[in-house]
């Protein structure tokens, strides 16, 4: 199924409407597919003449994490940002000067994680572990 189609059916089904602001906030986290700040969404609706209030958007992102359709990412001091949850486990390459970020995955590097974890499982009473990596460096804009 479309992701958007699946999302607006999530939000029908627990009875939520599918307003013109909401819709286009959750297309632009479909259409972008990499993580974007709550400044990028505005950008976006102001360049389609939809002047949002801020608090709006907030609203709007806060109600969106709710409901488990996006996740909230918070990557040291840097501000906020937000992505579409997706099943993909991903990390993420975050560019120091601009905050640019994109999706990494890599099979080898999870490989050596669950190594990793294992180790760390048998020397402790931690369960179900999980990890979240984040990487930093210059995008090209930035270089
Ligand atoms: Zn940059
Ligand atoms: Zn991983």
């Amino acid at each position: 199924m479309n992701i958007s189609v699946s999302i607006y059916d999530k939000l029908k089904s627990y009875g939520f409407k599918l307003t013109r602001g909401r819709k286009l906030i959750i297309n632009f986290f479909i259409d972008r597919n990499q993580p974007v700040s709550a400044m990028e969404i505005m950008d976006f609706l102001h360049k389609r003449k939809i002047n949002l209030h801020k608090t709006t958007i907030y609203r709007q992102l806060e109600f969106l994490l709710e409901l488990n359709i996006i996740r909230q990412l918070q990557f040291a001091d840097r501000k906020k940002m937000y992505e579409i949850r997706t099943s993909d486990h991903h990390h993420h390459l975050v560019c120091k000067n601009c905050q640019k970020t994109e999706k990494v995955a890599s099979a080898a590097l999870e490989t050596e994680i669950q190594t990793m974890e294992k180790d760390i499982l048998a020397g402790s009473d931690f369960k179900n572990i999980r990890h979240s990596l984040e990487f930093f460096g210059l995008c090209r804009q930035c270089q």
